[in-house]
């Protein structure tokens, strides 16, 4: 059975491309009808930020990416955080140790540093870890007495050299290293009985019967050594299958994207708004900056991946059919921002009026102004197509709500003419005398005015529009009117010439 895990280390907002990779084994989980499970990797309290689990957990369930397992979700494996399974390592740990696998050190940092300073590019391995204060080097009753004494240590993987480890990768395809380039990791600390991430991710991978490890590229050199941990332990056999993700790029192509990247061109990062707790900077989220959690997933679904065709506009359920990891490219993938505006006024075309109403009446209340949802919709349809954002359409609509006060002038000194407010008092009349106002006939009636008169249809028509709306921009004149009714047209004109 295809078991995925998203497995976010909770050092702070989930990064859009963490989101990708969320994303990528939700799909891959759900494609294969297969389970979708949440681990958060907390064993380094070091980096731990506090707010940063619920935060991803809502960043996710917002985007529409759900998990059968995990934090908040419960499952056969629990616990899933990984600070709550200190035992299931610690009995991992002796196994290995018992085994010859791995091997306590002793070395303080200090002696580390000096070793370092000593030997250019040191590097703890089997060329080096016979010179330091280890179990392997130590005798004994040196070692009991050390750890009697509450000495802090470490336990390390021994790295057997001069094999070449495969790793077979879905979208890489075999990648080879040598074990001589690997150090002897770090796999578990004393000071906080912790384990460190290696040995946590594939205790828990095992443990938790992970099918497929669906993972950022940035994992990729720390593949090989997971192989070796998988060997030590005996679940060769049962191991998972990898697949590394391509990282997201700068606009520009130059390097991965970040952070000030987005604030640099105005675009955000995260998913949602983040308050961090440390430095008290608050980061835009895609949610506050008015994008609509499917656009957010179509597009991050197409940076890196795509169908094979030139279809863009597609589906949660879409993408579960197409995605393949195979398709997966293997270069970076460059941010394009204006891609995600696009997206976002795709999907706005696609919401019907009344879903967006919903969305906008909030916006107007802010604004003091209660509106009929009805009319509202009827406003919304006029403009929907020029908007890529909800809050888009206040600057679209605000006249609908609020008469002009003042009147753009521009256009007021190219179409006010000397005999506009004259004309505008005759169209008053005319517009008094339509006893249906809402049908077709006013826009008859009023341009056959215009015509008979020989009056200017251009000055005219944009006068009458002044009037209305305060500037020469909109939708067709007379479905304003329509929806303004007879009353509050006339209105407008009168203020305006008087
Ligand atoms: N905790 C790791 C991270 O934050 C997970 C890496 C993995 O998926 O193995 O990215």
């Amino acid at each position: 059975k295809v078991r995925v895990r998203f497995a976010p280390s909770p050092t702070g907002a989930l990064h859009i491309g963490g989101v990708r990779t969320a994303l990528y084994n939700y799909l891959f989980a759900k494609q294969h009808n297969g389970d979708m499970i949440l681990r958060i990797e907390d064993t380094d309290s070091q980096r731990f930020v506090p707010g940063a689990e619920a935060y991803i957990i809502e960043a996710l369930e917002w985007l529409g990416i759900k998990f059968d397992e995990g934090v908040g979700y419960g499952g056969n494996h629990a616990p899933y955080r990984q600070s709550e399974r200190k035992d299931i390592y610690r009995k991992y740990v002796e196994q290995l140790l018992s085994d010859g696998k791995a091997y306590i050190a002793f070395d303080t940092p200090e002696e580390l540093e000096a070793k370092r300073k000593e030997i250019p590019n040191f590097q703890y391995d089997a060329s080096t870890r016979m010179q330091m204060r280890n179990s392997l080097t130590l005798p004994k009753e040196e070692i009991d007495r050390l750890i009697a004494e509450g000495k802090q240590y470490v336990v390390r993987f021994k790295v057997e050299p001069g094999e070449d480890v495969h790793v077979n990768d879905l979208i890489r395809g075999e990648v080879i290293i040598n074990s001589s380039i690997l150090d002897d990791k770090v796999l578990y600390k004393s000071a906080d009985n912790l384990p460190t991430y290696h040995l946590a991710n594939i205790v828990d991978d095992h443990l938790m019967e992970i099918s497929h490890v669906i993972r950022g590229e940035e994992w990729l050199p720390s593949a090989p050594l997971h192989v070796l941990l998988y060997r030590a332990f005996g679940w060769k056999d049962s191991m998972p299958e990898f697949a590394h993700l391509s990282l997201l790029l700068k606009p520009d192509g130059n390097g991965k994207l970040s952070k000030r990247d987005g604030d640099r061109l105005g675009f955000p990062v995260f998913p949602l708004e983040w308050h961090d707790p440390k430095t008290g900077e608050v980061s835009s989220g895609y949610r506050e900056a008015g994008y609509l959690p499917e656009a957010v997933i179509n597009f991050l679904a197409l940076l890196g991946w795509n169908p094979g065709n030139d279809q863009e506009i597609l589906s949660m359920d879409d993408l579960i059919k197409l995605f393949s990891l195979e398709k997966c490219s293997k270069n970076g993938a460059k941010f394009d921002f204006e891609k995600g505006k696009w997206f976002n006024h795709k999907y706005i075309q696609n919401k019907s009026n009344e879903e967006l109403t919903e969305l906008f009446l909030p916006i107007l209340q802010e604004k003091g102004i209660s509106a009929d949802p009805a009319k509202t919709a009827k406003i919304i349809g006029l403009v929907k197509d020029r908007i890529s954002f909800v809050k888009e359409l206040w600057a679209q609509t605000s006249y609908f709500f609020i008469a002009p006060e003042s009147y753009e002038e521009k256009s007021v000194k190219k179409r006010w003419k000397e005999d506009t407010p004259e004309q505008m008092k005759e169209l008053i009349e005319i517009l008094e005398n339509i006893t249906d106002f809402a049908s077709e006939d006013t826009e008859k009636i009023v341009l056959g005015w215009i015509t008979e008169n020989n009056y200017h249809m251009g000055n005219v028509m944009n006068a009458f529009r002044l009037a209305v709306v305060g500037e020469c921009k909109g939708p067709h004149m007379f479905d304003i009117t329509t929806i303004l009714g007879k009353e509050e047209t006339i209105k407008r004109i009168k203020k305006a010439i008087e």
